[in-house]
């Protein structure tokens, strides 16, 4: 039995009532989310976004970004002729507000399943024919019948934005990307190419940001964001994810995990981080939280066109990865002790390398600096210092005022020098 209870009319009472939807000449803009071939993914992980929040959308909690009427089948309380409604009015020009079109989800060839008398996704049905029999109307189909007039096409994920999984070598379904199904020539009623946010899945606020900052554009408060070549926001997939991961320094100084769980760089056990645009590592998973390599896990290229073929079989060692990391294992040699040799002397007080002691009871049993260590940091010291004019011994900083060999205050040496 078809719901007929609107969420559009439960929400816009309290989303139109603080007034900051109004903050511009678009109140609302509506949103048809469509899946194609999807695993429902991409819904999961916005529904986790909090910068913005889905909620805060809908709510019209932003000043300047019309509020989203979000007609998502798994969100609204409305269903069957109910559900549709708001897309056939779009279609037929009768919708009292734009909208933009969200893709989770590949489109497939539907005329491979038609041969077989079925369909592969779809989002309600139609009378049909002569005798008015009901059909499944298909996702490719709405998405042909509402992209000429959207104000913006939304690809969300990795099957929407290059085919992803269902489109991987076999491809039965015939499955493609939107952009491959709109072709290099669409562009929106306002003139926007397709706009791509990949992720399998992708990350929620990834996803969210991007709409908010599109619908400030239709709003006629910002310009249009920043996308690449390929469709995708360019901000968030201008860098590769290695240059952000918490392991990088472990790959610098070559040191390679060799099984999952151990905490250094997991290259050697299948990561493609150095090559792959994404944004995990500083952005994290959910809630700033989480992903991928932040909890031990290696890139497999999921936002990436390539993905997955050229990225099979997962979890083994990149070929391309032998000849920087043998270099990181020679560089890291030198530069592991070296660092070790500073770091040592850097957990030490001027006061203790004076006294030659540690009084710390933890460290009872720790031993001193070798004379030959001394040497080594009384030279380093020299160096760092080098060029300083206020400066003084190292033994001089560090001590009270009575201790100085000037029998002054420290500060006051540097400041008369
Ligand atoms: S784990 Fe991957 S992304 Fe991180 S440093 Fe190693 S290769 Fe780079
Ligand atoms: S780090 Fe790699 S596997 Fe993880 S989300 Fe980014 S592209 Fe996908």
């Amino acid at each position: 039995m078809p719901s007929g209870a609107m969420t559009e009319d439960m929400l816009s009472p309290v989303a139109t009532a603080t007034g900051a939807t109004r903050f511009g000449p678009l109140e609302k803009v509506h949103a048809f989310w469509f899946a194609g071939m999807s695993c429902d993914g991409c819904s999961v992980a916005v529904t986790g976004a909090t910068l913005p929040s889905v909620e805060s959308l809908m709510l019209g909690a932003h000043p300047g970004v019309p509020r989203v009427v979000l007609h998502h089948p798994v969100i609204n309380m409305e269903s069957g002729p109910y559900y549709l409604q708001p897309a056939e009015q779009a279609v037929a020009g009768k919708l009292d507000a734009p909208y933009v079109v969200i893709l989770e989800g590949s489109i497939a060839d539907e005329t491979i399943a038609h041969l077989q008398g079925g369909y592969w996704s779809s989002t309600g049905e139609e009378p049909w024919g002569p005798d008015g029999e009901l059909r499944p109307v298909s996702s490719t189909e709405w998405i042909a019948r509402l992209a000429p007039n959207a104000a913006a096409m939304i690809a969300i994920g990795t099957c929407a934005t290059w085919g992803g999984i269902p489109s991987a070598e076999g491809n039965p379904t015939g499955a493609m990307s939107l952009m491959d199904f709109l072709g290099k020539d669409y562009r929106s009623v306002l003139g926007v190419p397709v706009v791509n946010v990949p992720g399998c899945p992708p990350i929620g606020d990834n996803f969210t940001e991007t709409v908010a900052a599109v619908l400030y554009f239709l709003q006629g408060f910002g310009p249009l964001p920043e996308f690449d070549e390929l469709g995708r926001p360019a901000w968030l997939f201008g860098e590769t994810v290695h240059r952000r991961c918490v392991r990088g320094a472990y790959y610098e100084e070559g040191t390679f995990a060799e099984e999952f769980g151990d905490p250094e760089c997991l290259v050697e056990i299948g990561c493609w981080g150095p090559v792959v645009n994404c944004n995990i590592t500083s952005r994290g998973a959910i809630a700033g939280l989480g992903g991928c390599m932040n909890a031990g896990g290696a890139c497999i290229g999921c936002t990436m066109p390539g993905f997955p073929d050229k990225f099979t079989p997962f979890y083994s060692r990149p070929p391309g990865s032998l000849a920087s990391t043998t270099v990181s294992r020679m560089v890291g040699s030198v530069i592991r002790p070296l660092r070790k040799f500073s770091n040592n002397n850097l957990n030490r007080e001027v006061r203790w390398d004076k006294q030659g002691a540690t009084p710390s009871a933890y460290s009872r049993e720790r031993s001193e600096p070798s004379g030959l260590s001394n040497v080594g940091h009384k030279f380093y010291d020299r160096l760092r210092r080098h060029g300083d004019t206020a400066r003084h011994d190292a033994d001089v900083w560090g001590k009270r005022p009575d201790e100085s060999p000037s029998g002054g205050s420290p500060r006051g040496d540097r400041a008369n020098v």
